[in-house]
């Protein structure tokens, strides 16, 4: 059964301390044993309650008892009615690497809607590592058509109708200059590059979530609603990126202001419509010498791209000093020993508020008071989730046969498999015969 996790109330009070502390440390939540003044002799004994959550000569601390755990485990908390919580499940670049998948967040509100925002190449399976049924995530919101935004759409998309999802999966995103630079264009071409794959599933599993449906909306609209169902609603604004089409979402919900920016030079509409958020993403490209000498840039790629094309590390704090949020995420780095100070120094040369540093699987828990900072622990050996509603049956009429030529090369194993048949018919009470 699923438990709220809750720190003992001097935690809480180290964790709203954290809240405005973290931007210092990276965003690595200090442990509470950090933040507590060392035990004084000298002052008088601390209430029970207090002892209990003091350190050192107290006795907080046991052999037996464990201690509160300052990271995230999927499915294990509840989420508060009143809370939201963020998961970077992609925070790299085009090229992903073990580490960092490309371009992706999970939203999860207390009213229980979940959205995906992009879903970049490698992220799909850090969604899979979180265990939530895919029923629940089916609404995707793109910010844009290059790859380390939407690469691994194809992977939710047939992957979680496999594993669960027994509704289409809702796509929305931006139009472009041409209708063939649009999200519908690109989307039904990608169902179109699906035949195969989709054609040779017809019969076999629940059928129902094999759907794609989309809403391409203007990319050109300021601030305008492009969704709006059980409270919550998302709006979008222009971003300046490779052609024209990109955008950044604004979702509100529950007083919250939540945003999420897709690639972008810095822009007039972010500065505007973003002021005051809650949580503020927006890119933060690799710093220009570590773009020629890590990623191997012609000095000339670099500057182009990592300057005019994205957002330069001291352009991120500079936008931030502007839009003053709760807490500003930078993204779209490869976060590394090595590159991590020169990201930090220069966003510190025009921002000094609260600042993350993104890396995968880095969760944000925000209420009213505070903003919880912490890295998830996942399980590797992760299997599906539950589906949450009833299967329904393949009809196996559907399926498209082999031809003759390809059938016939069939070994005949029908002996050795029968157990199998004979072993779960026994068990499910059913009579399935082989073909
Ligand atoms: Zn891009
Ligand atoms: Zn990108």
């Amino acid at each position: 059964m699923a438990t709220i996790e809750r720190p003992s109330s001097a935690f809480l009070t180290v964790a709203t301390f954290v809240g405005f502390s973290l931007y210092i440390l990276g965003c690595t939540p200090p442990k509470p044993e950090q933040q507590e003044p060392a035990a004084n002799n000298d002052q008088a004994a601390p209430e029970p309650d207090q002892a209990q959550a003091d350190t050192g000569t107290t006795g907080k601390y046991s052999p037996v008892k464990a201690r509160a755990r300052d990271f995230y485990a999927p499915n294990t908390e509840d989420l508060g009615p009143d809370e939201m919580r963020l998961i970077a499940c992609g925070t790299g670049m085009p090229t992903a690497r073990p580490k960092q998948a490309a371009s992706c967040w999970l939203l999860e509100l207390g009213n229980g809607d979940k959205f995906i925002f992009d879903v970049g190449t490698g992220s799909a399976e850090r969604i899979a590592a979180l265990q939530i049924p895919y029923n629940y995530l089916d609404k995707v919101f793109l910010s844009h058509l290059h790859t380390d935004h939407f690469g691994d759409l194809d992977a939710l998309f047939v992957g979680g109708a496999l594993a669960g999802r027994q509704r289409p999966l809702r796509v929305w995103g931006p139009s472009g200059e041409t209708p063939e630079r649009g999200t519908k264009y690109a989307l039904e071409h990608l169902r179109k590059a699906l035949t195969w794959d989709l054609d040779g599933r017809q019969g076999l599993t629940d059928p129902r979530g094999y759907h794609l449906d989309v809403t391409e909306f203007d990319y050109m609209g300021v601030n305008e609603i492009v969704y709006q169902e059980n409270g919550v609603t998302i709006r979008t604004i222009p971003a300046i990126h490779a052609l024209d089409g990109p955008v950044s979402f604004i979702v509100e919900w529950n007083g919250f202001k939540f945003v999420f920016g897709g690639d972008t030079y810095p822009n007039k509409w972010y500065a505007k419509y973003a002021t005051g958020a809650d949580l503020a993403i927006h890119e933060c490209f690799v710093a220009v010498p570590d773009m020629i000498e890590k990623f191997k840039f012609t000095p000339q790629s670099a500057l182009a791209v990592g300057t005019q094309i994205h957002t330069a590390p001291e352009a991120f704090g500079k936008v931030m000093s502007i839009i003053k949020p709760r807490m500003a995420v930078a993204y779209h780095f490869f976060k590394d020993f090595d590159t991590t100070a020169a990201i930090s120094d220069r966003i510190r040369t025009t921002y000094d508020g609260p600042l993350s540093l993104s890396i995968d699987y880095m969760v944000w828990n925000i209420t009213k008071d505070d903003i919880r900072v912490r890295m998830a622990i996942v399980d590797e050996d992760v299997w599906p989730p539950p589906a949450t509603d009833k299967p329904q049956l393949a009809d196996p009429a559907t399926r498209i046969p082999y031809s003759d030529a390809i059938s016939n090369g069939r070994l005949d194993m029908k002996k050795v498999i029968q157990p199998t048949y004979d072993e779960i018919n026994k068990q499910y009470g059913i009579n399935e015969k082989q073909e």
